[in-house]
């Protein structure tokens, strides 16, 4: 079993009826995203992963289960929700604590709260409930050549579902693009990819030792089934969120540019420059924040690196 997939309790334990009602969940969708692909687009964020990556700007995405978040500038404490959590979790003084080993993530407090200081993260959803919000957007799709991203987390955790929303959208002829890591068995990746237009493909380090270090995970699987993407002729953009001190060296870069430069047909590279904006995010869930050290990346180095891999040839964007 692979590392992370023993979690997968949305892919595991949802999805027992097949079709548009077979059920996952999501803990996001963001419209009108532009960095996501061609055109506009709709970002669907499913919940699981399998890495553990130090700077994960999503960490709310990384169970497979809900979660529930708490925003102390938004609470009033008026107990609202102190009244209806059944299982004691919840106490109030000079802000709302949450005792995390008690919480079921019921959202009976979030259900209640005024101001949603508190939130629960995830929702279940069934295929034909995701595809209703999808097709909300498709005017825009048609309009501007854009389509619907699946993103995360990482969606191939929850692969029957993504499976039915990938035949759903195909059914719909809307253009799809899947953003994974690439940490899945190659048997799911296979089944799937006659299903996605662009894969979206993150790539962190081509280091065995920097890559399980800063994201707990080998790389040896993601670059396998990378290769066997790029061999199969399926068209991918390679994304290289750009990490400082961890894959920003000129020694990475170079590596990741060779590598990349060997894989037939893959010329699209989009680096992601770091941002600290989920800072916010590790406190709403009561965990201490990995990335308060980083900070981000001077444009000019940005350039400097996006120079350094269209010296292999690549055509390099710089996304956000
Ligand atoms: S989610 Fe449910 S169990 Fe958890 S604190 Fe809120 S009301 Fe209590
Ligand atoms: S219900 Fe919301 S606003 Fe009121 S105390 Fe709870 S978290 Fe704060």
């Amino acid at each position: 079993m692979l590392k992370g997939w023993e979690l997968n309790k949305a892919g595991s334990s949802f999805g027992a009826a097949p079709g548009l009602q077979r059920r996952g969940i999501i803990f996001d969708i963001k419209r009108y995203a532009v960095h996501d692909g061609p055109g506009i687009r709709t970002t669907v964020f499913l919940k699981g992963c399998p890495l553990d990556c130090r700077w994960c700007h999503n960490p709310e995405a990384k169970s497979g289960g809900f979660e529930l978040s708490y925003k102390s500038a938004r609470c009033l404490k008026c107990s609202d929700c102190t009244a209806v959590c059944s299982q004691k979790a919840l106490s109030l003084n000079d802000r709302l604590h949450i005792d995390r080993s008690k919480c079921l993530v019921c959202g009976d407090c979030a259900a209640v709260c005024p101001t949603q200081a508190l939130e629960k993260i995830g929702r279940e959803t069934t295929v034909e409930e995701a595809m209703k919000d999808i097709e909300k957007d498709s005017i825009f799709f048609e309009e501007s050549g854009g389509g619907v991203t699946f993103s995360g987390g990482e969606p191939l955790m929850q692969p029957r579902f993504l499976e039915e929303l990938l035949r759903a959208c195909r059914r719909r002829d809307i253009h799809v693009c899947l953003d994974t890591c690439g940490q899945a068995p190659w048997a799911v990746i296979d089944r799937i990819r006659p299903l996605v237009d662009i894969f979206l493909y993150d790539l962190k380090s081509v280091n065995p030792d920097l890559h399980t270090k800063e994201t707990s995970v080998s790389n040896a699987l993601i670059l396998e089934n990378l290769r066997k993407l790029a061999e199969a002729g399926q068209p991918v953009i390679i994304r290289i969120p750009l990490i400082p001190g961890f894959n920003d060296t000129p020694e990475e870069i170079r590596d990741m540019g060779g590598f990349i430069k060997g894989l037939p047909g893959v010329k699209e590279v989009s680096l992601l420059p770091f941002h600290d904006i989920a800072g916010d995010k590790y406190l709403r869930l009561d965990r201490p924040s990995p990335i308060h050290d980083l900070n981000p990346q001077p444009d000019e180095e940005i350039k400097i690196n996006k120079r350094r891999l269209e010296d292999f040839g690549l055509n390099v964007t710089i996304g956000s």
